[in-house]
């Protein structure tokens, strides 16, 4: 069954984009610990970043950087941080977090932004994205 980031990448499931190419797509955490907060997935199938073929792991990084740096650019912060967990979807995803305080970081304090807030701010990274 296609995990619900296949889902979204196919547009079956709405998601704020911030940038896609041919192998991967990025988007906002819908569920963010800073306004900002993206994900960057392979359009690839798979669960662990680290069971990736090593040319798909290295593009996904170099990728992730690209919008890493569009986020910087467009949303006030010290640094943006990088995380990969997967406890909760099974299809690996880059966590990228504007930082400005430590508990940004630790996904235990999330914010609330409105639909405008959002879109707003994917249309700005991606406007950001070289
Ligand atoms: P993890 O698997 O790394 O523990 O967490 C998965 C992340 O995906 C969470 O931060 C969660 O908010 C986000 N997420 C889960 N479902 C959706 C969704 O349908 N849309 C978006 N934009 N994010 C999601």
């Amino acid at each position: 069954m296609a995990t619900i980031f296949t889902k979204i990448i196919k547009g079956d499931i709405p998601s704020y984009k911030v940038a896609e190419n041919e192998n991967f797509y990025a988007f906002l955490d819908i569920n963010p610990n800073a306004k900002g907060h993206t994900l960057v997935v392979p359009k690839k199938e798979v669960d662990k970043i680290f069971d990736l073929d090593e040319n798909t792991y290295k593009e996904l990084m170099l990728f992730a950087r690209r919008v890493a740096m569009a986020i910087e650019k467009s949303v006030p912060c010290n640094r943006v941080g990088i995380s990969v967990i997967g406890l909760e979807v099974p299809h690996v995803h880059v966590h990228l977090i504007p930082l400005n305080k430590m508990e940004e970081a630790t996904f235990t304090s999330k914010v609330e932004l409105s639909p405008e807030v959002f879109e707003a701010t994917a249309q700005k990274i991606s406007s950001n994205f070289r």
